[in-house]
């Protein structure tokens, strides 16, 4: 088994299973680097993929400055790029009170706190939804002068109504403050002034890539570039996006034979657990498909 990768991203997991004080992105990947080894996997670090080409297996992958990868099946497992936040303090106290993302089951840990959520979109407003259940009051920092235009109109409703959710709109985060961890942040209000607010969390969902780039020609995307598997092909565009003659497996892609797992693929969790659960998933499924062929 050939993976190909670039460098693995240092992004903290705090909660995944068996790593109870949290594991960091680099320690994570380069344990799971030496245990793939183990298992015989070769490894190519630091050569992207760049395309893709044929649309039956065999495949044709070629890397980056020119080497092709020749294969029956591959998994796609390339992630999404997290829009960053260029704003002062926010890399020093990420993951010490200043999250990108958040997945509803971490949302408890803010009880009773003040906790903030910068975005417009509709992960943001989900996201507000979820901390309002528990924080004691969740303002969102909308850059633009309206929800309307990035906003589902039912999630835009709920945040209204919901008495603990501010919303905040023509609000820039400027600055977060912290020693440790975070403890306020500034941000320039409508009116043109800084304020600076107390904060025990600050959440960022400004969106990202999913980097699908390399595969776009020969994969099916959804809207936002997210690669379709198993179902989603059928109920989103009938048998005509789907060319075998029996139903695609669960992680399988638009092209049988290719699969994708993790963040990459359409409707993913985006957590470390289902990114790996998926992995397991994709590697019984490349089984399943060689032995038919
Ligand atoms: C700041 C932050 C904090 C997070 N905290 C948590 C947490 O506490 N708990 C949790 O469960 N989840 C957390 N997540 C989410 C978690 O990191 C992801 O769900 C998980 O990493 C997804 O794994 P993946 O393998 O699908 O993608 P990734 O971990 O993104 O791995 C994709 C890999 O593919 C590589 N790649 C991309 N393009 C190419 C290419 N063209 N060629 C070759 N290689 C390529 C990338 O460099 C990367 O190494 C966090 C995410 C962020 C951004």
């Amino acid at each position: 088994m050939l993976r190909v990768g670039r460098r693995a991203r240092a992004r903290a997991s705090k909660n995944y299973l068996g790593f109870p004080d949290g594991i960091g992105g680099t320690e994570l990947a380069e344990r799971s680097l030496r245990q793939a080894r183990k298992f015989g996997a070769e490894i190519v670090i630091g050569t992207p993929l760049v395309s893709a080409s044929s649309l039956t297996s065999p495949f044709c992958f070629e890397l980056d400055h020119g080497p092709q990868v020749h294969c029956r099946c591959a998994v796609v497992a390339t992630g999404v790029e997290y829009r960053q936040l260029e704003v002062e303090g926010v890399s020093r106290l990420a993951d010490a009170g200043v999250y990108y993302g958040a997945a509803p089951s971490e949302c408890h840990l803010y009880r009773d706190a003040d906790v903030y959520v910068v975005g417009g979109g509709n992960s943001a407003g989900q996201t507000a939804l979820n901390l309002s259940r528990f924080a004691h009051s969740v303002t969102m920092l909308v850059r633009g002068g309206s929800l309307a235009k990035s906003m589902s109109h039912y999630l835009i409703r709920r945040l209204e109504t919901n008495d603990n959710i501010t919303v905040r709109l023509n609000a820039e985060l400027v600055a977060v403050e912290g020693k440790d961890c975070l403890e306020a942040i500034i941000v320039r209000n409508a009116a043109g002034e800084k304020e600076r607010l107390r904060a025990a969390a600050l959440f960022i969902l400004i969106g990202g890539v999913p980097q699908t780039a390399p595969v776009a020609g020969i994969l099916r995307r959804d809207g936002g570039g997210y690669l379709l598997t198993g179902r989603d092909l059928l109920t989103d565009g009938g048998q005509e996006g789907w060319p075998a003659d029996r139903e695609p497996y669960l992680l399988e892609t638009s092209v049988p034979g290719i699969f994708a797992a993790g963040d990459v693929r359409h409707g993913s969790v985006e957590r470390v657990a289902s990114a790996v659960g998926d992995g397991a998933i994709a590697l019984r499924l490349v089984h399943a498909y060689l032995s038919e062929c």
